[in-house]
């Protein structure tokens, strides 16, 4: 059986150490190198991506990888972690993270599998690697002339979602917080604690802001994103608030001005029932 071929997207050059892989097989990841060290921001979706990952990031930088941090507990942005725990990399994430990864990781990982059948012998190399230092709030990294940090967000597309702010860049990593000109995934989400969450990132002073899935993008694009879990929130309240039952929801919620957003077919059905969920309890 030959290896599946991996895509781990582009990287981007952001500027002063920050750098991007845009266009992952299906999501975005990040590294920032300074004089010391190269800290990595999320692993994607498997062993392969990940060594890719390394491959990639030693054509950028010569210093040790020191940290690999994640955003959030997904596979799409864990799964990958070993190729950097493997090469000495301290894996850091919030303790809730941590704590979600070790009770539903090994479901997770084959519920993924299944999802993936091509990926199969990518899957079948592939532990749980669980972090080895968390944090409750908020941590600095310091990289040799360049500092990130880290810090909890709350809960927004998962309960404890992480951001990596690298102010000498001007770069803010959002992690699944943004879905660039997407529909965003919505399994584990609190959409109005959401919305509250990107309003604040939103004030965030930088220049990019770099989302788990989609292209790099900017303090609009947090903005773009806002608006659409307002209309939907709203939407879905209105119809609610008349009684109606969630498939009549599903059928009377117009949001055709994102039918351009990806995935706008198999994600929107969900997202309105995570909304209808979060408002009735039902
Ligand atoms: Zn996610």
């Amino acid at each position: 059986m030959t290896t599946p071929a991996v895509r781990i997207g582009d990287v981007t050059n952001l500027g002063n150490g920050a750098y991007a892989f845009i266009g992952g097989d299906p999501a975005n990841a990040g590294f920032v190198v300074g004089r010391d060290g190269v800290l990595v921001i999320d692993s994607q979706l498997t062993p392969a991506h990940g060594r890719a990952m390394v491959e990639q990031i030693a054509q950028h930088a010569s210093v040790p990888m020191r940290v690999l941090f994640l955003t959030h507990y997904h596979g799409d942005h864990v799964y990958g972690s070993q190729a950097f725990s493997d090469r000495g990399a301290v894996v850091i994430s919030h303790r809730g993270t941590r704590a979600l990864l070790e009770e539903r990781g090994p479901d997770m990982i084959e519920r993924s599998a299944q999802q993936r059948p091509e990926l199969a012998p990518l899957f079948a190399e592939l532990r749980l690697v669980l972090p080895t230092v968390t944090f409750e709030d908020r941590i600095t990294f310091h990289l040799g002339g360049v500092d990130v940090n880290a810090h909890f967000a709350g809960w927004g597309h998962t309960p404890y979602d992480c951001v990596a702010h690298v102010p000498s860049a001007r770069v803010l990593y959002a992690g699944d917080l943004l879905f660039n000109k997407g529909i965003p995934v919505v399994r584990d989400a609190n959409i109005s604690q959401w919305i509250n969450l990107v309003r604040y990132l939103e004030t965030i002073d930088v220049d990019h802001v770099i989302g788990g899935h989609g292209p790099a993008g900017t303090r609009a694009d947090l903005g773009e994103l806002r608006v659409f879990l307002e209309r939907l929130l709203e939407r879905v309240q209105a119809e609610a608030a008349r009684g109606r039952s969630l498939d009549e929801v599903k059928a009377a919620v117009p949001m055709e001005e994102y039918r351009r957003w990806g995935r706008y077919e198999a994600l929107l059905p969900p997202a309105i029932e995570k909304v209808y969920q979060n408002l009735t309890g039902r």
